[in-house]
């Protein structure tokens, strides 16, 4: 197999990524509507028109390059959307399938970040910091995203958690704080 330059590797990530992004513009509108939570319809419809914007970026990015972005297939994107997609398919909407989606979505979310991690390491390496800085604004979002989905499973699972349910609930605290407990006895 032919070995790629750096370039051309930053190339089709780029050209992937953009597809990537075209598929989740498709997908988010359908996650939004099967969304239970109040909260995580409104956040998959933030980050729809966040994704809009990323599409932007990427346009800006190919400009730059005086390439276009072609039609190449994010294989891996289509995978996890499709597997997004099979929760829809005969489950009731509530709190079982807004965790499902919220799982999906992370998923998405991580891939985005590998993606852009790479590409905007990439960037820089090959002097393009103009485009390095629009890619790391877009991998800043798609961390955000993921993290206030993260906090929005967290409530789902366990709306009121107060000081009262962990007293109830020693199970509630995670083993790292456990270790820094019996850390701390034994200094
Ligand atoms: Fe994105
Ligand atoms: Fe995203």
């Amino acid at each position: 197999m032919q070995m790629q330059s750096l370039d051309e590797v930053y190339m089709n990530k780029l050209k992937d990524l953009y597809d990537a992004e075209n598929q989740i513009v498709d997908a988010l509108p359908k996650m939004a509507k099967a969304a239970s939570s109040e909260d995580l319809k409104a956040a998959f419809e933030k980050h729809l028109e966040q994704t809009k914007g990323q599409i932007g970026r990427l346009d800006e990015v190919f400009e730059m390059l005086g390439v276009s972005a072609g039609n190449r297939q994010c294989v891996g994107m289509r995978g996890l959307l499709e597997e997004g997609e099979e929760l829809l398919n005969g489950q009731e909407g509530g709190p079982a399938l807004d965790a499902a989606l919220i799982a999906a979505a992370q998923s998405v979310e991580h891939y985005e970040i590998a993606g852009y991690g790479s590409v905007q390491t990439w960037a820089r390496e090959l002097g393009q910091l103009e485009a390095a800085d629009l890619l790391e604004e877009t991998l800043e979002e798609e961390r955000e995203t993921d993290e206030s989905l993260t906090e929005i499973a967290e409530s789902l699972v366990n709306p009121d958690a107060g000081a009262e349910d962990i007293e109830n609930n020693p199970e509630l605290i995670d083993d790292s704080d456990e270790e820094s407990v019996d850390q701390a006895e034994e200094a």
